[in-house]
């Protein structure tokens, strides 16, 4: 009789069970490692803390017993277990926890592998110290997961963890390297005064909460980052990463930040990587210091482009401010429109080429009850095509020589075309207008090219 048990490599049960101890359930036999959860649910305290207490036995074991793994794979834990002192090297791939389980002070002198592990309850490993590598890639944590003070001496794997409540990771010494590749945080993640002492990688990383990277120890070992990568990633509440000191290459590239970002205090690396991220908050509070932040520091590494860019998510979220003046707000927006605040040198093209066809649809209307009429009272196809053609040459014509239509002969060729009782005084002012708004457009395109290739 063997347990139905298979792990991932498709092994058999690693415990060498007793036939007495094999329990048939749902049509399967189980050794009471493996026994699934449904059927422990019916257990009475005393047995889970009996049951416990032997799981916890296999883990405590002499030091001199350490460079053999302890394995317990798919192992089925029933209520609270607690786990203190000194461990070998010991897996838990695949193991379920449906009740809280705490490494307090605990230390894993050796490997430890809770790959694809499943916590239901609250986990706890405050001050833990992980000598080698940690692996928890995969494993689930629907209640809250407190890594607090914890220290990993080699590296640390979370990639595609999912942390459906509260994430701590305040204070933790990452001595290796930190994966948390496709990792989900759907609550808080708090990485507030974590030491990232290697590469840190956060490629495609999911945070539904706030996010808390920050620091606030000036010159402290903990305010230091090495090379970190938030690739891809999607915050969807606010992110903190103040005080913090990058110095290698950081990326946050096509990354999205739903929220705020704060960089207030940072040190950005020059090799900071903002291609294609996304900053869509420009409302909240604090919003235009923290792009103003971010515009200076890219002023002080001279990217004309990032800052740039910067400057324009400042002056929108200068503009969801109360106390700013209605005619700042405006110009502000003008300014958006016609060249997303110096930004575009397409975008004042495009105005005015429509300023310039609105403008002479604006003199065409203003003349056609001047032009000559036909026996039924309107203007002859042929005078109207005419008028066309002389509108749209006229309101060429302010863009090229501005203020022409002031000139003596300025005039003459839409006056050729109307009777003498046409309002010329108004076209001209409106042209008047017309070369001013074409003039300003002419600039912001200039200013526009030169902001992109000035040097220096
Ligand atoms: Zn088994």
């Amino acid at each position: 009789m063997q347990c139905k048990y298979t792990n991932h490599l498709g092994h058999g049960c690693q415990f060498p069970i007793d036939r007495d101890e094999i329990v048939q359930w749902d049509g399967e036999l189980w050794c009471p490692f493996h026994l699934p959860l449904e059927c422990k649910k019916d257990w009475s305290g005393d047995e889970i803390a009996a049951f416990n207490r032997r799981v916890i036995g296999v883990v405590l074991r002499p030091p001199q017993s350490w460079t053999r793994e302890v394995n317990l794979d798919g192992v089925v834990v029933p209520g609270d277990i607690r786990f203190d002192g000194e461990f070998g090297e010991v897996s838990f791939i695949s193991a379920q926890f449906s009740g809280d389980v705490i490494f307090h002070h605990a230390q894993f002198s050796r490997d430890a592998n809770f790959n694809d592990a499943q916590f239901s309850g609250n986990v706890f490993f405050p001050d833990a110290q992980f000598s080698r590598g940690a692996d928890f890639s995969d494993a689930q944590f629907s209640r809250g997961a407190n890594f607090a003070d914890a220290q990993f001496s080699d590296f640390a794997v979370f990639d595609k963890a999912r942390f459906r409540k509260h994430a701590f990771f305040s204070g933790v010494k990452f001595s290796g390297s930190a994966h948390f590749r496709n990792a989900q945080f759907s609550d808080i993640a708090y990485f507030r005064n974590a030491q990232f002492s290697r590469s840190a990688g956060f490629e495609d990383a999911q945070f539904s909460g706030a996010t808390d990277f920050s620091t606030t120890a000036n010159g402290d070992r903990n305010r230091t980052v090495q090379q970190i990568d938030f690739r891809r990633c999607h915050f969807h509440g606010n992110a903190n990463f103040a005080n913090r000191e990058f110095q290698s290459s950081t990326d946050f590239s096509d990354t999205t930040f739903e929220g705020l970002a704060t960089f207030h205090g940072c040190h950005l690396h020059q090799d900071t990587n903002f291609d294609g991220t996304v900053f869509k908050d420009t409302s909240s509070p604090g919003a235009a210091r923290a792009y103003r932040t971010l515009r200076l520091t890219m002023e002080q590494h001279r990217a004309r482009l990032e800052e740039g860019r910067f400057y324009a998510l400042e002056q929108k979220a200068l503009r969801h401010k109360s106390d700013i003046p209605r005619t700042y707000k405006l110009f502000s927006r003008l300014y958006e429109i016609t060249s997303d605040y110096g930004r575009s040198a397409l975008r004042p093209l495009a105005c005015l080429a429509t300023t310039t066809a609105a403008a002479a649809l604006i003199y065409m209307h203003v003349l056609i009850p001047f032009l000559t009429v036909n026996d039924g009272g309107i203007p002859p196809g042929d005078v109207l095509v005419a008028t066309l053609g002389k509108c749209v040459d006229f309101s060429t014509t302010q863009v090229v020589r501005p203020f022409s239509a002031w000139s003596r002969f300025g005039m003459d060729g839409l006056a050729s075309l109307t009777t003498h009782h046409a309002p010329l005084v108004i076209v001209r002012v409106l042209a008047l207008i017309q070369s001013l708004v074409s003039a300003a457009l002419i600039g912001l395109f200039v200013l526009a090219v030169r902001w992109r290739f000035r040097r220096g």
